[in-house]
C-alpha cells in the first residue's frame, strides 16, 4: 500500500512511533526513524525494519527541540530516498506535577517538544511535499488531553491541545494541494511515556475502571489509523483528530 513511499516518524526509537514507524514499513515504506536511546538497540530495530520488511531504514539522531536539526533530518531524508512523502510527529514526553508546583522548565520543555517541534517539522517537510508537487500525508500523535485537561499535567494537555489545533491550520492551507494534515488521539497505551501511571496503584485502577474496553491499548493497536491516515484511503480526510482510545472519550 505505502511502497516507493518515504516516511519520517519521529521519537520512534520506542513506544508508539516504533509501532507506527514497523507499521509503514510493513506496508512497504522506507522509513527514517528518530529518537534518543541505547545505540546498539537502536540499530537492532533499524536492521529489524529492514530485514522484516524488506525496505530502507536510516536513523536520524536529530533533536526535535532544535529546528536546525530538523531540517537537517528533513533534507537527509530527501537526499537518500529521493523525496518526503509521510511525516508522523510522535517525538514526546510528559512531566507531571501540581498545577501550584509546575516549575517553568517544565513547561518550557514539554511545549517545546510536543507542540512547536510539531510546527517546525510539519512546515519545513510540508514545503518539501508542495516542492514535490504530489501531495503527502503528515499525521502528528495527539492525545485524549487535546480535549481533557487531565491531572497535574498542565503543559501536556496544553501542548495537545495547541497540536489539534495545529493540524487543522495547517490542513486548511494544504488541502487543496493534496497533503492531508490529520492527527491520531491515543488513549491509555502502554509505553514508557505511561509507566509511572501503570505503577500507581490507584490511579491505574481509576484509568482502567474508565476505559470501555476495560484495558490499556497496545501502541500496535494505532499501527492501522497510522496507515490510514498515511495511505490514498485517506485522501479526502483533512484536520480531523482520530480518537484510537478504547472509548475512553465517549464515556
Ligand atoms: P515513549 O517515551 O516510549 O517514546 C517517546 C519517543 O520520543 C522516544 O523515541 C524518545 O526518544 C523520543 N523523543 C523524546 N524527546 C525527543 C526529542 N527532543 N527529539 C527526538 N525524539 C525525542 O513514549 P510514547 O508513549 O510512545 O509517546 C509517543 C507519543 O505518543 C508522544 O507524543 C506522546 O505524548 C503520545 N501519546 C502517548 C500516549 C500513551 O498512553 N503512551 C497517549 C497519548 C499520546
Amino acid at each position: 500500500m505505502l511502497k516507493g513511499k518515504t516516511a519520517v516518524v519521529t521519537g520512534s526509537t520506542s513506544g508508539i512511533g516504533l509501532a507506527i514507524a514497523r507499521a509503514l514499513a510493513a506496508q512497504g515504506a522506507n522509513t527514517v526513524i528518530n529518537g534518543f536511546g541505547d545505540k546498539s538497540a537502536i540499530e537492532k530495530e533499524r536492521a529489524g525494519i529492514e530485514s522484516e520488511f524488506s525496505v530502507k531504514s536510516v536513523y536520524s539522531p536529530a533533536d526535535m527541540t532544535k529546528p536546525a536539526e530538523i531540517a537537517d533530518m528533513i533534507k537527509a531524508a530527501e537526499q537518500t530516498f529521493g523525496a518526503v512523502d509521510i511525516l508522523v510527529n510522535n517525538a514526546g514526553i510528559i512531566r507531571r506535577a501540581p498545577a501550584a508546583e509546575y516549575s517553568a522548565a517544565n513547561w518550557d520543555e514539554v511545549i517545546a517538544t510536543n507542540m512547536t517541534s510539531v510546527f517546525h517539522l510539519s512546515q519545513v517537510a510540508g514545503r518539501q511535499m508542495l516542492n514535490q508537487g504530489r501531495g503527502g500525508k503528515i499525521v502528528s500523535i495527539a492525545s485524549v488531553l487535546s480535549f481533557q485537561g487531565g491531572i497535574y499535567v498542565p503543559a501536556y494537555a496544553a501542548a495537545k491541545g495547541g497540536l489539534a489545533q495545529l493540524t487543522r491550520a495547517f490542513a486548511n492551507e494544504w488541502a487543496v494541494y493534496g497533503i492531508n494534515v490529520n492527527a491520531i488521539a491515543p488513549g491509555y497505551m502502554t509505553t514508557d511515556n505511561t509507566a509511572a501511571l501503570r505503577n500507581d496503584v490507584a490511579r491505574n485502577k481509576a484509568i482502567v475502571d474508565r476505559i470501555p474496553a476495560g484495558r490499556w491499548g497496545d501502541p500496535q493497536e494505532l499501527g492501522g489509523a497510522a496507515v490510514f491516515l498515511c495511505s490514498a484511503a485517506s485522501s479526502y480526510v483533512h484536520g480531523h483528530v482520530l480518537l484510537v482510545d478504547g472509548g475512553w472519550l465517549g464515556r
